[in-house]
């Protein structure tokens, strides 16, 4: 059958929602508390001013962790991603976010653009790689030349597909941060990718319609977080080597925020009055499911949602996916 999903990747139909016990609850943060079993129904919760989950993907708000404006700003200020993501993430004005954005210092200056959709997809791609036999992340470094300690390293990442049956992703990661000197504040800032996909050509089809700014934005996706993670892994086991973690820009969910999203694709609908179906019931999509992500940020804060505490946590490559746990 033509693009199934993997096993792994797998979630419930709206129909086979439809088939668990119905509860009672008041917000979509109670879907943390949903067993298996079970489901709930909320509202469709697109904000207003926005026709599609596509457009407030593109146009919503974002958060936005403290801004560099130069190599010597950001040395100055000497807080590593992680710290300026909780403060970002522990001062959200409500959750209707479309992600989180971070601004290069490079010449390309076109603004980093990370969704918690796709943070949750590429831990899931890394843990996928790391516990099935057969399958795994390839990273390949070049980090010898000199220029390293001040463009960062160009690393080669192979990953695989979430669909049955289709090719390994292969790319190109730039300027990542795999030497300890005071240049990889800014080269963490200036991570790129020569990677083009489903999600991030979706901009560039737009651009010369509707979207005037879709060619400013770099929108990072799950294929190259999951690369990203396994660079981070390599590095500390094969050379102990804390940097590419130390410099992470993308926010690393724990356990329970897995458990969370898994909830949202298994366990909820939404109640869409412009359907015409007679229950008017469908699955959430996108846009919401990244509001959910940002309420499940607001109502807990950054270090229990997205920072994933070893020991709290386990490691993000042993994660438990399964949608049925
Ligand atoms: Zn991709």
């Amino acid at each position: 059958m033509a693009n199934m999903k993997k096993v792994f990747f797998e979630e419930s139909t709206a129909a086979q929602i439809k088939k668990k016990t119905l509860v009672e609850t008041s917000q979509i943060t109670d879907a943390l508390e949903l067993e298996s079993g079970q489901y709930m129904i909320v509202p469709e919760f697109l904000p207003r001013g926005f026709e599609s989950a596509r457009k407030f993907m593109k146009h919503g708000f974002e958060v936005k962790p403290k801004r560099f404006y130069s190599q010597k700003q950001a040395i100055y200020d000497g807080r590593v991603p992680v710290v300026l993501r909780e403060e970002a993430f522990n001062s959200l004005k409500g959750h209707n976010y479309c992600g989180y954005s971070f601004l290069p210092l490079s010449k390309d200056q076109r603004k980093r653009k990370v969704s918690l959709i796709e943070c949750l997809e590429g831990a899931r791609i890394f843990a996928y790689a790391n516990q099935n036999p057969g399958t795994f992340i390839k990273v390949k470094p070049y980090a010898d030349a000199k220029r390293v300690r001040i463009d960062g390293a160009e690393v080669v990442i192979e990953v695989p597909s979430r669909t049955e049956g289709e090719r390994r992703i292969q790319f190109k990661l730039t300027s990542v941060p795999i030497i300890d000197s005071p240049e990889k504040y800014g080269i963490s800032l200036n991570i790129g990718s020569d990677h083009s996909c489903g999600s991030k050509r979706f901009n560039i089809r737009y651009r010369y319609s509707d979207d005037k700014e879709s060619s400013g934005v770099v929108n990072i996706c799950a294929h190259e977080i999951a690369g990203y993670l396994q660079l981070i892994q390599d590095e500390i086991s094969e050379n102990k080597n804390l940097i590419p973690l130390q410099m992470c820009q993308f926010a690393i969910p724990s356990q329970e925020t897995v458990n969370y999203y898994l909830r949202l694709e298994n366990n909820v609908l939404a109640r869409d009055e412009s359907l015409e179906s007679r229950d008017k019931l469908r699955k959430l999509n996108r846009a919401e499911k990244e509001i959910a992500l940002w309420a499940l940020v607001e109502a807990y804060g950054h270090d229990r949602t997205f920072y994933a505490g070893r020991s709290k946590d386990g490691n993000v490559r042993d994660y438990d996916w399964d949608l049925n746990q």
